[in-house]
C-alpha cells in the first residue's frame, strides 16, 4: 500500500527502503524493490515486515544502483506471498512495475495475454498490467507509448511506477484514483504515495492528478497527459510542515 521511486546520486536501495519505512503507517503484508544490476532488472521481495526484505537485501550488492522502485503491498488479488509481492516483471524482464490499487478487468486482459503466448507467474491483478506494458513495448518501441496504451486498456484504480532495462536512470509513473506525488530534489527526484517518504531529502513537491503520467531522472522531470503524452505544466509547491 506504499510506493516509492528514486532517481539520483545516492545508492537507491537504502533510500527506497527508508522511504518504505516512512510509509509503513499505511499498512502492508509484504514488500519488495526493483533496480538495475548491470543490464538486468533485479527484484528482491519478502513476505511480512520490512526487516525480512532488509535481511534478503543484505546478501545482495545494493550500493551500485542509483535508481529503482519499492513497494509495500496490501494484497487484494492473490495471497500475500513472495511470488505475489511487487515489483512485478513482464515476461521478457524488460520492465518492473509497482502498483497501488485494483485492476478491475485483469481477468479479461489476462485471457488475452495468455492467448497471445504470455506466461503469467503470479495471481495478482498487478502482474497483468506489467505484462501488458511489456507486450506493448515490443510493438511501440517507446516506453511512454507502451504505458499509455496499456493504461488505456485498464479499468480500476492505480498509482504505478515503472523501471525499465532500456531506460536506465529513468522512471515513469501514472495515477488514477490512487495517491501519487513527486518530490523534486537537487540532482535527485522522487515518486511516492505520500510526502513523508521523501521528506528527509526534499520539501519541493508536485501533486500529480488523475490521468497524468510523470517521467523523472536524476536531473529532470516532466508531467504529461497519460492518454496523449502532451506535456502538462505543473506547479512545484513548498512543504513547510515536518
Ligand atoms: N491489487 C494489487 C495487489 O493485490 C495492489 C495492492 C496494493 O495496493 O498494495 O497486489
Amino acid at each position: 500500500c506504499g510506493i516509492i521511486g528514486y532517481c539520483g546520486h545516492r545508492p537507491a536501495v537504502p533510500v527506497i527502503v527508508e522511504g518504505l519505512r516512512r510509509l509503513e503507517y499505511r499498512g502492508y503484508d509484504s514488500a519488495g524493490v526493483a533496480f538495475l544490476q548491470g543490464k538486468d532488472l533485479v527484484t528482491v521481495k519478502a513476505e511480512g515486515k520490512l526487516a525480512n526484505l532488509e535481511n534478503k537485501l543484505a546478501a545482495q550488492n545494493v550500493y551500485q544502483a542509483t535508481s529503482g522502485v519499492g513497494h509495500t503491498r496490501w494484497a487484494t488479488h492473490g495471497l500475500p506471498t513472495e511470488k505475489n509481492a511487487h515489483p512485478h516483471l513482464d515476461a521478457s524482464r524488460a520492465i518492473a512495475l509497482v502498483h497501488n490499487g485494483i485492476i478491475e478487468n485483469y481477468q479479461d486482459l489476462k485471457k488475452e495475454l495468455v492467448a497471445a503466448g504470455v506466461r503469467c507467474v503470479s495471481e495478482t491483478d498487478t502482474e497483468i498490467l506489467a505484462q501488458l506494458i511489456g507486450f506493448y513495448l515490443k510493438e511501440e518501441g517507446s516506453l511512454a507509448e507502451a504505458i499509455s496504451r496499456a493504461l488505456s486498456r485498464v479499468e480500476g484504480s492505480y498509482a504505478i511506477v515503472v523501471v525499465s532495462r532500456e531506460n536506465p536512470g529513468m522512471l515513469y509513473a501514472a495515477r488514477k484514483h490512487s495517491p501519487l506525488v513527486m518530490g523534486v530534489g537537487v540532482g535527485e527526484n522522487f515518486l511516492a504515495s505520500d510526502i513523508p517518504a521523501f521528506l528527509p531529502y526534499t520539501r519541493e513537491v508536485v501533486f500529480l492528478d488523475d490521468g497524468e503520467m510523470a517521467r523523472i531522472d536524476a536531473g529532470s522531470w516532466q508531467v504529461m497527459d497519460a492518454a496523449t503524452l502532451e506535456p502538462i505544466a505543473k506547479e512545484v509547491r513548498h512543504i513547510a510542515w515536518d
